[in-house]
């Protein structure tokens, strides 16, 4: 089983961050609204996550660590279906198949807490006592120890970190409610506070700067079932923004390229040949009309009516740029 879960490890764990990304969606699903991460060595040496949400129970410990079937690779046809299926019910197979990784939780109905860890080929789990409050920590130590390859293609410590920031960054910009810290190397890095959903704004200058939620043009949009929630960078702020460009797609953190290509077209008829412009953008669709599971990542989308929804985005931020500058 160790080798089939290396095998799709190594489509889908492309780098620190994606296990990051991985384990948060985790403890959102499980309800958490506390989230705290401490990353060493840019996460190369630990990624240690812990939340205060639900809880896995002691009998169910093993199964979330071995959900990945080796029957489901018999053939390469299956495997060709696992990797595009990416990492859905596989992800701490996956991860613990390269790492060693320790999972600790607590649910509300135990009076104590379990940890297990995977140990040996066959990934055999060993569940004993621990001390936990409510909630779960999972300990990833030593990624891609096994795996020289994929090892090898990690960059340095500070671009490994800053990729993993950049994932905390989009999480934590669509869902204010939950609170973030983020520690690197003992020091902490980021720390969001959790805000009520309505108090979006708040969330945003937490993330990118009070300093860009003041300057950007707020604009609010809905049309034919579909809603643009934005904050736009006008042009004084379009320099060395490339840091500064996040978009959602009902709630999730997308880099669809339909979408950037809609706002940059709408920046290039406001202001000409733009190099980066700076913006936060959430779009709401019937989940109906959109396909969200194209790319394993999940980091683009497929939409119904593609032409329909880039002009609606082009158009609303051309109008928005353009009030703006008059
Ligand atoms: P998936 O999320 O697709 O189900 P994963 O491998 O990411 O697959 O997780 C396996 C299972 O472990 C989840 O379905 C969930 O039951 C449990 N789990 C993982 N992380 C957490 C967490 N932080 N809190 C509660 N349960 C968790
Ligand atoms: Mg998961």
């Amino acid at each position: 089983p160790r080798l089939a879960n290396q095998i799709a490890a190594g489509e889908v764990v492309e780098r620190p961050a994606s296990v990051v990304k991985e384990l948060i969606e985790n403890s959102l699903d499980a309800g958490a609204t506390r989230i705290e991460l401490e990353i060493e060595r840019g996460g190369h040496k630990r990624i240690r996550l812990r939340d205060n949400g639900g809880g896995i129970a002691k009998d169910e410990l093993k199964l979330a660590l071995s959900r990945h079937a080796t029957s489901k690779i018999a053939t390469l046809d299956d495997l060709e279906q696992i990797l595009s299926l990416g990492f859905r019910g596989e992800a701490l197979a996956s991860i613990s198949s390269v790492s060693r990784l320790s999972l600790t939780s607590k649910t509300p109905e135990q009076s104590e807490a379990w940890q297990a860890s995977c140990e040996g080929r066959e990934m055999d789990v060993s569940i004993v006592p621990a001390a936990h409050p409510d909630g779960t920590t999972i300990d990833v130590a030593d990624l891609f120890y096994n795996t020289p390859a994929r090892r090898k293609f990690l960059r340095t410590e500070k671009t490994e970190y800053q990729h993993i920031e950049d994932v905390v960054k989009r999480i934590a910009l669509s869902h204010p409610q939950v609170g973030f810290t983020l520690k690197h190397n003992n020091k902490v890095m980021r720390r969001f506070a959790a805000v009520k959903p309505e108090n979006q704004a708040q969330r945003l200058a937490q993330v990118v700067g009070q300093k860009f939620v003041d300057n950007a043009t707020a604009l609010v949009l809905e049309h034919q079932g579909m809603k643009i929630q934005a904050w736009l960078g006008n042009h004084n702020m379009l320099r060395s923004s490339n840091d500064c460009q996040f978009s959602f797609v009902n709630d999730r953190g997308m880099r669809d390229k339909l979408i950037l290509h809609a706002i940059r077209q709408a920046y290039e008829m406001s202001y000409g040949a733009v190099e980066q412009p700076a913006f936060v953008f959430y779009l709401t669709v019937n989940p109906k009309d959109v396909d969200v599971n194209v790319h394993p990542a999940k980091h683009e989308v497929r939409f119904q009516q593609s032409r329909l929804v880039h002009d609606f985005i082009c158009k609303a931020v051309f109008d928005a740029l353009c009030e703006e500058c008059g």
